[in-house]
C-alpha cells in the first residue's frame, strides 16, 4: 500500500531536473498551439447598427450570441473581440466542466443555502443545453463525461471530505467516498489520502475546440463577428448604446458584456471583480508505459484540496494539463507579459513532481497563464447598467466552462426582460460585493497569496488570516 508522505520532504523534480523538463517548454496554451484554429474574422471598418452588441468572444460572449438568434431569430446581433475567440480566458482553461453553476455545492452553501435544490436544477438543465447545442451543431470539443474527483492530500483535509460527501449527498449527487486504497484505484500518487469521486455528468473539454465549434455556430446563425476590434468608449444615446471602436461605431438597443476581467468603461464593473493569474503546464504525450503508472483509467477531472490548489486532467493525445499556482499583480494586470516568469513555473513543476514522482521523466511541452474573474460570490453574476440597456455577465472564479452558457441566458433574460426561474432567485437579483480598491486591493492579495503558499502546512497566522478572509465573505 503507498504511504502517506509529506509534500514538502519529497523531491521537487525528477532525474531529468527543473531545466531539462522547460528545455523545450513552449509559452503558449497547449490548446492554441495548433493549425486547426479558424483564421481571425475582418476588425470591423464601418458604422453599423445592431439589435444586440455582444462585447467579448470567449464562452460568456459566444453562448450570448447563439442563444439570443435561438431563442429571438429575429433579432440582429454583432459580435466583437478586442482579438481573436478564445485567446482570453476560455482559450487558456484547464478544461474540466461541472454541473454545478455555482463553483460546487459547498459554494452554493455558502452563498444561496436558501436556493440550492433551485440552483442544482438550474445546473442540470444547463449542461443538458450544453450537450445538446453541441449535438445540433455537430461540435467535437472532445468531451469526456469521466466524472469529478477531489483528492485530499493529507490526512487533515479527510474531514472536508467527508463534510462534502455528506452535502453532495443530501442533494442526491452520485458520489463515493474513498479511503487511501481505493483512491489509489482510480489514480496513483503517494500524496492522496482519500477522495470524493463524483460520478455526475462532468469531466472534461478541449477549450479552444469547443469555442471554436460555438464561434463556427453563432456565424451559421448570422452572428456577424468581428474579431481584433476591441470596444474603447462607450455613449448612451437615448434609448440606444454607441459603441466604438479604432475604425467604426456601433449603435445597439442591447449590449451585453462578456469581456471577463477586462476593464471596459463602466467603472462599477471592476470594483467586483478582482484579476488574479492562474498559471498552467502541459506535460508532453504520456506514453502507454508512463499512463499505466496513474491507473487513471476513468480519465476524470481532478482537484486537490490544498488552500493554494492544484487541478490536472488528461488530453485526449494523454498529455497532462496541471494548473493552479494563481498570483496577483498591481491593477489586476491581465498582461501575457506577467505569464513569462520562469519562477512560477518551476514552482508548479515541483508540485506536479510531488504529486506524481513516478513520472520524473516527464517534460512540459507547453506552459501558460490566464485571467480569473474573481468575485466575493465566486460564481457567476450578471448586472444591468446604462438603465438596463446593458448587462455585465462574469465572476465565474476559475469555474466557467459550463456555467458560462448559463451565465449568458442569465443575462438575455435581464437584457431582454423575459420571465425565467433564475430571475426568482437572489443569484439574478442581487449582486457581488466590492472588492477594496488599491493600494489596497494589491495588500491585501499579497497577504493572501504569501499565506496561500504555507497555510496547509504551516498554520500560524496564514491559516489564521485565511479564516479572516473567508468571514469577510470571500471564497477560498
Ligand atoms: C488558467 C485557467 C484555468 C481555468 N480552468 C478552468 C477549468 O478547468 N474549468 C472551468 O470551468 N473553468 C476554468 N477556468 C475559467 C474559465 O476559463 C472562465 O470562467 C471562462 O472562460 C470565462 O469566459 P468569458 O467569456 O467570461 O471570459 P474570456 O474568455 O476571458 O473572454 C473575454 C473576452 O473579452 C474580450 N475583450 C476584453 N476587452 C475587450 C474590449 N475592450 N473590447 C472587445 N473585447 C474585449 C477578450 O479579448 C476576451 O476574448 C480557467 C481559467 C483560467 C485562466
Amino acid at each position: 500500500m503507498l504511504q502517506a508522505l509529506d509534500f514538502h520532504a519529497l523531491p521537487a523534480a525528477g532525474p531529468v531536473g527543473l531545466a531539462a523538463a522547460f528545455e523545450h517548454t513552449r509559452l503558449m496554451p497547449f490548446w492554441l498551439d495548433t493549425p486547426d484554429a479558424p483564421a481571425p474574422t475582418p476588425p470591423l471598418l464601418e458604422s453599423t447598427e445592431a439589435d444586440l452588441l455582444v462585447v467579448g468572444g470567449g464562452f460568456t460572449g459566444l453562448w450570448a450570441a447563439i442563444q439570443a438568434k435561438e431563442l429571438m431569430p429575429e433579432l440582429d446581433v454583432v459580435l466583437i473581440d478586442a482579438g481573436r475567440v478564445a485567446h482570453g480566458a476560455s482559450g487558456r482553461a484547464g478544461g474540466i466542466v461541472s454541473t454545478s453553476i455555482m463553483h460546487g455545492l459547498p459554494n452554493a452553501q455558502r452563498v444561496f443555502p436558501q436556493d440550492i435544490e433551485r440552483l442544482e436544477a438550474l445546473g442540470q438543465a444547463n449542461l443538458d443545453g450544453f450537450e445538446a447545442a453541441l449535438a445540433r451543431y455537430g461540435i467535437d470539443a472532445d468531451v469526456e463525461w469521466g466524472g469529478e474527483m477531489t483528492v485530499a492530500v493529507d490526512d487533515a483535509h479527510l474531514a472536508t471530505l467527508r463534510a462534502d460527501f455528506e452535502l453532495h449527498r443530501r442533494y442526491g449527487h452520485r458520489v463515493e467516498l474513498l479511503n487511501r486504497a481505493q483512491t489509489a484505484e482510480h489514480i496513483r500518487s503517494p500524496l492522496f489520502a482519500g477522495a470524493l469521486w463524483s460520478r455526475q455528468r462532468s469531466g472534461t473539454v478541449h477549450p479552444a475546440k469547443l469555442a471554436w465549434g460555438l464561434r463556427r455556430a453563432a456565424i451559421s446563425l448570422g452572428v456577424r463577428l468581428s474579431e481584433n476590434t476591441p470596444l474603447t468608449a462607450i455613449h448612451e444615446r437615448g434609448d440606444r448604446v454607441e459603441v466604438l471602436t479604432p475604425n467604426g461605431a456601433i449603435t445597439a438597443r442591447r449590449v451585453l458584456f462578456g469581456t471577463g476581467t477586462a476593464k471596459v468603461g463602466v467603472p462599477d464593473m471592476n470594483r467586483r471583480v478582482l484579476t488574479v493569474r492562474d498559471h498552467v503546464l502541459a506535460t508532453e504525450p504520456l506514453t502507454p508505459e508512463q499512463l499505466s503508472r496513474l491507473g487513471w483509467a476513468r480519465r476524470q477531472g481532478i482537484y486537490d484540496t490544498r488552500t493554494q490548489l492544484n487541478y490536472f486532467r488528461l488530453t485526449k493525445q494523454n498529455n497532462i494539463i496541471f494548473g493552479g499556482l494563481v498570483s496577483y499583480h498591481y491593477g489586476g494586470q491581465g498582461e501575457p507579459a506577467v505569464d513569462g516568469n520562469k519562477e512560477t513555473y518551476h514552482r508548479l513543476a515541483a508540485a506536479f513532481y510531488r504529486t506524481f514522482p513516478q513520472l520524473a521523466d516527464l517534460r512540459f511541452s507547453h506552459a501558460w497563464g490566464g485571467p480569473i474573474d474573481y468575485c466575493s460570490r465566486g460564481s457567476v453574476f450578471a448586472k444591468p447598467y446604462l438603465g438596463g440597456k446593458a448587462v455585465f455577465v462574469a465572476g465565474y472564479t476559475g469555474f466557467g466552462i459550463g456555467a458560462s452558457r448559463f451565465g449568458a441566458l442569465m443575462g438575455l433574460n435581464m437584457l431582454f426582460d423575459r420571465a425565467s426561474p433564475e430571475r426568482q432567485l437572489d443569484i439574478a437579483r442581487l449582486s457581488p460585493s466590492w472588492i477594496p480598491p488599491e493600494p489596497l486591493r494589491w495588500l491585501g492579495a499579497r497577504i493572501t497569496f504569501h499565506a496561500f503558499d504555507g497555510a496547509d502546512a504551516e498554520g500560524g497566522w496564514k491559516r489564521a488570516w485565511i479564516r479572516g478572509i473567508k468571514a469577510l465573505g470571500f471564497p477560498m
